[in-house]
């Protein structure tokens, strides 16, 4: 009998929450809002450590304004090195994020011998040191990162440089010792990016500039308070599951691919819909609090955390920041997740579709940008239809997307996204955008030249329009509430809510950047355009007046009316209309992949100064290349565990229905019902032995095919199908083998409420 699967399951459901001390003051405990960024080195300690000249020698330099200097580098690093050593630091690491959708780190100690000369004979103190070089930049042995060709072995150098945006910190070492940070970018011998990071930079600064200058040139100010900056600001909502550790760990599976390859639905998943927004179970909410604790100390500001649609599935999300830093609080954010999980004996799973049939994960990227004032430039106010600001920077955005949506369906494809993606409950691979009945109203209204008539769009609103509008609960002694402005649309990829776009089809287990960047880079190229046509109407004015803004508003409304859908986008119906409008509709990555590779694509990315052609191409083979392994990868597990515990279980079985029959049979019971048993058995074992074999087969043609991209085309047309397959088998057999001999823990254990 599988003993380990049923005494994990007994486990899994007695082991008692583990308690976590959370620091206290005053007999209670202590406000996390006085926890919050202590182990940071903020820009708030920064300035009390550092020499005033020094510390605003940093602060231009931030500002683009000033290159680092060697004294501001110098007096920088031992701040830090005195900070971090006060609590406990032995080692720092440039922390970076290279193609792997991981972070990297190498720790070196702050150690160093020092050695002088006493009396003619050498002596060797020992002391702690950390140099203005050291903080700056350092040389990882980085041959082994993907690269995607770019590097080749000669030229196998890479450097990764301090981003000076990004704050230090410190994390806890082994043994109550902790480690600094330094948030880094990691580029090649020839500047190339290898990273996440650097080129989410560069996006960044592209579209922060032509912000302004649309700014500048829609609304000059009085030089008082005139908008000096444009920033990109994230919000990440992480989904993810928690199972139990130790049932886990009998699932080879989930294991080595983050998913379950074999295993069907229990009676009883998500239809209840009783889960979503649920109590949290006690397991869950001490391992959350302790996460958060620990995040509220590293300066992530999480704010939301509740269950989500799926069995043992929730979600995690921080208030929005510079985007830039909400990248790195979203890495953070996963591997403290993963980490503190273990201490509970709980195992966090990202991957986009741990479980076949229910809800898989996302990582819905809200996305806005703001003014140095904190003026959200996507905050349609209380009259949108003459907010003209608004309606630029929310038409550079459709735009943006209408031009590039095979690509930013490229920057969310892995061979993990693909289950999520054009699944029931997924956005599906056409990319088009939702406004909600009043915007598109609005839009509608000024390309018709008409008024604004919020009534035939149902919203009877005229009247009442101050930061949406008031609902009537019909309940005497409740408050009146405000409602916002859009309305929700689950179903769409893009979609406006409220004052922010939500991208949507973000993976749960992928780095936010990559989307973000691509997304960065379509909307700066809009603006470009948008630019220009300001700057036609204007003619020799010194601003485009009203007029001449309502002129190019009209002209994009035109440009991007087909990108927009209110409708349900799971529906076969937009299908059919996606096609009819000329839509990308992408539902496998290696098509996805190949829109890097888009001449408008490649053109745009390249004029922005996003990506070189060299980084493009690299791109794309490190993403073709992951999507060939990752599938390598699970066939080869699914290979193991059929061969290693499914067919084993199904043959036990047999052998003990043939026992039974051939004992009934000698005792004089003819035709027992076991035999009919045993021969309903006998096709499936038969055909998934056969097609175990055929895949074997396969994987070992497969490994003769060098070139990556016919690899990756094999893997999605033959290598997929088969496995499913071979799970349409083997899930027959979970549903017909006796319990007590199968190994692997069930969806139902998985799910169990821990
Ligand atoms: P939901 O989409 O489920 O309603 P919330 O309203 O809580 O979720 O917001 C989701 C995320 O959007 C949060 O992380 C929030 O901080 C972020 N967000 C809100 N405003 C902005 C903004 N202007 N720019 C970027 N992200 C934003
Ligand atoms: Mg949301």
């Amino acid at each position: 009998a599988h003993q380990a699967r049923i005494n994990s399951v007994v486990e899994s459901l007695t082991k008692a929450p583990r308690k976590v001390d959370f620091p206290q003051k005053n007999g209670h405990v202590q406000p996390i809002s006085e926890i919050f960024g202590q182990n940071v080195f903020s820009r708030n300690e920064m300035s009390k450590m550092l020499p005033k000249p020094v510390y605003k020698t940093f602060v231009q330099t931030l500002k683009g304004n000033h290159t680092m200097d060697k004294v501001t580098a110098d007096a920088i690093a031992h701040a830090v090195k005195v900070w971090a050593i006060e609590r406990g630091a032995t080692h720092f690491t440039h922390w970076f994020q290279p193609l792997n959708d991981c972070t990297a780190e190498k720790h070196d100690a702050f150690l160093t011998l020092k050695s002088s000369f006493v009396d003619g004979s050498e002596v060797v103190t020992a002391i702690d040191t950390f140099s203005g070089s050291q903080l700056l930049q350092s040389e990882p042995d980085a041959s082994s990162f993907p690269s995607g060709g770019m590097r080749s072995t000669f030229e196998a150098r890479g450097y990764t440089v301090w981003d000076t945006k990004s704050p230090m910190f410190i994390q806890e070492g082994p043994h109550g010792t902790s480690i600094l940070y330094i948030p880094s970018v990691f580029i090649s011998y020839n500047g190339e990016a290898l990273d996440e990071k650097s080129v989410l930079l560069r996006s960044a600064e592209v579209l922060e500039r032509l912000a302004l200058e649309v700014l500048n040139i829609i609304e000059p100010k009085d030089a008082e308070n005139r908008t000096e900056l444009v920033y990109t600001t994230l919000g990440t909502e992480q989904e993810y599951f928690l199972i139990d550790r130790s049932l886990y760990t009998l699932r080879p599976d989930l294991k080595i691919t983050g998913r379950t390859l074999l295993g069907g639905l229990p009676p009883r998943h998500q239809q209840l819909e009783d889960h979503y927004f649920g109590k949290i179970p006690t397991r869950v909410l001490s391992a959350i609090s302790e996460c958060e604790l620990e995040l509220a100390k590293l300066g992530v500001p999480i704010k939301t955390r509740h269950n989500e649609v799926a069995p043992a599935q929730f979600e995690v999300a921080p208030i929005f920041e510079e985007a830039l830093l909400a990248v790195d609080h979203n890495l953070l954010t996963m591997d403290v997740l993963h980490r503190v999980a273990h201490r509970h004996k709980l195992k966090v799973l990202f991957h986009e579709k741990p479980f076949r049939g229910v809800n898989g994960s996302g990582k819905h990227c809200n996305w806005s940008l703001s003014t140095d004032k904190g003026d959200n430039l996507l905050d349609p106010s209380a009259a949108p239809e003459t907010n003209y600001r608004f309606l630029i920077f929310l038409l550079a955005t459709l735009k943006g997307v209408n031009d590039h949506g095979d690509l930013l369906r490229a920057g969310v494809a892995s061979a993990s996204n693909d289950h999520r993606l054009g699944a029931h409950e997924a956005p599906p691979g056409i990319i088009s955008a939702f406004l909600g009945s009043q915007l598109t109203e609005v839009l509608d209204a000024i390309e018709e030249n008409r008024p604004v008539n919020y009534g035939a769009a149902g919203l009877e609103l005229q009247h009442v329009r101050v930061k949406g509008t008031v609902l009537d609960l019909k309940v005497a002694n409740l408050p009146p509430i405000s409602r916002d402005l859009t309305d929700r649309n689950r179903t769409s990829p893009f979609a406006f809510t409220g004052n922010k776009f939500e991208f949507r089809a973000v993976g749960s287990k992928q780095s936010p950047s990559f989307p973000v960047t691509l997304l960065n880079s379509a909307v700066a190229k809009a603006l470009t355009e948008i630019l220009a046509d300001l700057k036609a109407e204007k003619g020799d004015k010194p601003v485009a007046s009203v007029e001449d803004q309502l002129v190019v508003i009209r002209k994009y409304i035109k440009l991007t009316k087909d990108i927009r859908y209110e409708g349900d986008n799971y529906s076969d119906e937009w299908v059919q209309e996606a096609a009819k409008r000329g839509l990308a509709n992408i539902t496998k990555s290696p098509d996805a992949f190949l829109r890097l590779l888009r001449k408008g694509n490649t053109d745009m990315l390249k004029d922005m100064g996003v990506f070189s052609d060299v980084e493009l191409n690299s791109r794309y083979h490190i993403l073709v290349e992951k999507y060939a392994k990752d599938i390598t990868i699970e066939a080869q597990t699914m290979i193991t565990m059929v061969i290693q515990q499914v067919l084993p279980a199904a043959y036990q079985y047999r052998r003990d229905l043939a026992e039974a029959a051939s004992f009934m049979k000698n005792i004089g019971v003819e035709a027992s019902p076991e035999i009919d048993l045993l021969n309903e058995l006998t096709p499936i074992v038969a055909n998934l032995q056969k097609d175990i074999t055929s895949l074997k087969y396969l994987m070992v043609e497969l490994i003769q095919v060098q070139d990556i991209v016919q690899l990756a085309d094999k893997c999605c047309n033959l290598v997929i199908p088969k496995m499913e397959i071979i799970r349409e088998y083997a899930d027959k057999l979970e549903r017909n083998v006796a319990d007590k001999l199968w190994p692997l823990p069930k969806y139902t254990e998985l799910f169990l409420n821990i």
